[in-house]
């Protein structure tokens, strides 16, 4: 599970990770107001003003503005809450923007990044961090590996002080510096193990220029993010009441309500399918004929008919799905029941695009028989005996 930027601080400042001080608005009349009480409680005459989407590129999209007034505050407020959110990370249909954080702008010195994740091929947690911070990582992990920095964290002991200290000093911290990063990584190591993240990443961690209150200047985190563990969300009752359904694929969620997975992709034919492992086979088997999945639909063992019913209705309203494949390998599940669901959707939705059936297992003769009474309903449906028939009727019909 992602969680916004704004929920990520009230983890941080929990932690006790410094944070300049900042509000969330949802409407463009809010913000010349924020903006004049943040930068009055931090003593700055500049703030920054950030959309709050489940996704990273802000700053390059133009979703994260330096304010110096309250008229370029409701200016930038009124650009974000009315356009799209269009990042590298996005795709080109771009996000809606509902609530912006505003939070005091500061000076900065150096950019760093720090994240914590687990490393499976190390079978622990690792802490990685980078003097080149800010809004490139990505780039700098591929283009100066070098400048990628890790320390791997004891299970039970946790990251420990020297090892910190010792990333601190390799990151370039100087004086007072030290120790205040050292703690926030700590700090960072220890919040991600106890709310059972696997991502907990401060990007940028900066330094502020030396001031009279820090003359070794000061250590703050300005964006986070975090993803949490959905299995471990039934003992992170604060973590999930963070849950935001406007940020998921509205398929996936109607999906959730009927205990199915449906996982959307990029390419033209709708699988449904019974089982993981059934998934994978024919998605491979589809991409070995030249096609490729629009998503797919997995109805597990014991979905009921209704379930199955819905299934089909999540994938025929996907726009990208130009024909359908359902292969289903009876074993707990029946086939009638598939069977009756597509008469059902064929009803209800009815199939505009080529359908490709392929039953085999229990109750398959029921199944056929299902289908072959809803036939005259469905023209754009063909039964195939196997799954290699069944995958090149499927990538020639949708051509
Ligand atoms: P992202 O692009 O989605 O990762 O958004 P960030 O919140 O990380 O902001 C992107 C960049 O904006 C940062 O790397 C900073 O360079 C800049 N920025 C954000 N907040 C401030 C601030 O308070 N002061 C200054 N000077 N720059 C800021
Ligand atoms: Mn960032």
């Amino acid at each position: 599970m992602k969680i916004h930027e704004y929920q990520a601080r009230e983890i941080l400042q929990q932690a006790g990770i410094p944070i300049p001080p900042g509000e969330v608005i949802e409407s463009i009349d809010e913000a010349a107001a924020v903006f004049k009480s943040v930068t009055k409680e931090a003593g700055t005459d500049f703030a920054v003003i950030k959309a709050m989407v489940h996704a990273g590129g802000r700053g390059k999209a133009g979703f994260v503005k330096l304010i110096h007034s309250a008229e370029e505050a409701t200016e930038a407020a009124r650009f974000m809450l009315s356009n799209k959110m269009v990042s590298v990370q996005t795709g080109p249909e771009g996000l809606d923007v509902s609530k912006l954080l505003i939070a005091a702008g500061v000076g900065i010195d150096h950019e760093y990044y720090l994240a914590i994740t687990t490393d499976r091929g190390a079978r622990r947690n690792v802490l990685i961090a980078s003097r080149e911070g800010g809004v490139e990582i990505e780039k700098v992990a591929h283009e100066n590996p070098d400048a990628i920095l890790k320390q791997h964290i004891h299970p039970s002991m946790g990251l420990q002080p020297h090892q910190a200290r010792r990333l601190a000093f390799d990151l370039g911290f100087k004086g007072k510096q030290i120790n205040q990063a050292a703690k926030i990584m700590i700090a960072l190591a220890d919040t991600y193990e106890k709310r059972d993240c696997t991502i907990a990443e401060i990007n940028p961690l900066i330094v502020t220029p030396p001031s009279s209150d820090h003359p070794d200047g000061q250590v703050l985190a300005i964006d986070a993010k975090f993803n949490f563990d959905d299995n471990a969300l039934y003992r992170q009752k604060q973590v999930a009441a963070m849950f935001d359904p406007a940020e998921e694929d509205p398929g996936e969620m109607r999906a959730k309500k009927f205990d199915l997975s449906y996982i959307p992709l990029d390419g033209s034919i709708g699988c449904l399918v019974n089982g993981a492992g059934l998934a994978m086979a024919t998605m491979d088997i589809i991409k070995h004929f030249g096609g490729d999945p629009a998503n797919f639909l997995d109805v597990g063992g014991s979905a009921t008919e209704e379930a199955v019913t819905e299934g089909f209705r999540i994938i025929l309203s996907d726009e990208n799905c130009k024909g359908v494949l359902v292969n289903i390998f009876g074993g707990i599940m029946r086939c009638d029941v598939i069977a009756q669901a597509i008469a059902n959707a064929a009803k209800e939705v009815g199939f505009e695009v080529p359908l490709v059936v392929r039953l085999e297992g229990t109750n398959v003769e029921e199944g056929r028989a299902i289908l072959e009474e809803a036939k005259s309903q469905i023209p754009t449906m063909q039964t195939a005996r196997d799954l290699g028939e069944a995958a090149e009727m499927v990538v020639a019909a949708v051509g």
